[in-house]
């Protein structure tokens, strides 16, 4: 490519990013915290950004969980754990710490890594409010090129990157990992295990991406929720933000305690 092609290239690239922008999260009162400084920019190459953070991951004296895979807790107890994947995402994440704040309960978000990279204040938001970040990949790699397919270092740079990004944005590397679209084969939970964290799975999962779906199925669904089962959710679905006040307090109401990932994986199943 010539240096005006890529010139070129260049700017219908930012232009694209530009097109994605959300709109302008309201600035933080004087009184709060200072944010941490984000690391790296998002450049038009987020493949490039996840191997430059996933190079600086320090995974000095990281060990493997006691287990590679949660399903879930093993009791009879109404227990259960809240999970929502896909943020940061502004607006929507702080809509969701609202309804949890409300409701007195502590989540696991996994959150993916370009996305953190973008957003550090509401990932340090998310963690300041007492709930888990895990680590949901770095691109959400999804179609042909998902993370059951791609080769060792691909799969590595995707937890690495984000595990630093993370890191950054919080002050903590996460400890668990959720595959982003359900992709998922030996290598991915391995390379998962090496760098500390435990692959999450469980249900009852909402479906509430799905457009179809109203609050109403959402609800119906995650109210099948069992003893030990880890409720599946996403940041970014109206559904979810509609249906989930009503949710949590039935479950109160019928004496079930929302625990945190760290309370199952005590307890966690075996399958
Ligand atoms: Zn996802």
């Amino acid at each position: 490519m010539t240096s005006i092609q890529s010139l070129v290239a260049s700017v219908v690239l930012l232009g694209l990013v530009g097109c994605n922008q959300p709109k302008a999260t309201t600035p933080e009162p004087p009184t709060a915290k200072p944010a941490p400084k984000p690391t790296a920019s998002l450049t038009d190459d987020p493949a490039k950004l996840r191997d430059e953070l996933a190079a600086k991951d320090d995974d000095t004296g990281v060990r493997p969980p006691r287990q590679a895979k949660l399903y879930g807790g093993k009791t009879t107890e109404k227990i259960c754990a809240l999970t929502f994947d896909d943020g940061p995402k502004p607006e929507w994440t702080e809509k969701l710490l609202a309804v949890l704040k409300e409701a007195d309960v502590k989540a696991t978000f996994f959150l993916v890594g370009k996305q953190v990279v973008q957003y550090p204040e509401l990932t340090k938001k998310i963690a300041d409010a007492g709930h888990i970040v895990g680590n949901h990949t770095f691109t959400h790699p999804q179609g042909d090129k998902n993370m059951a397919t791609m080769d060792e270092d691909e799969v590595a740079a995707e937890m690495k990157g984000t595990c630093r990004a993370v890191q950054d944005a919080t002050g903590v590397r996460p400890k668990y990992f959720r595959p982003a679209g359900g992709h998922v084969n030996s290598l991915v939970i391995n390379t998962s295990a090496a760098n500390g964290m435990m692959s999450v799975f469980g249900g009852p999962n909402g479906d509430d991406t799905n457009p179809k779906k109203t609050a109403e199925m959402v609800e119906k669904e995650i109210m099948k929720v069992k003893p030990g089962g880890i409720v599946w959710l996403h940041t970014g679905s109206q559904q979810t933000l509609d249906c989930l006040p009503r949710f949590l307090a039935k479950l109160k109401a019928d004496g079930w305690k929302i625990v945190t990932l760290d309370d199952l994986a005590k307890i966690a199943r075996s399958d």
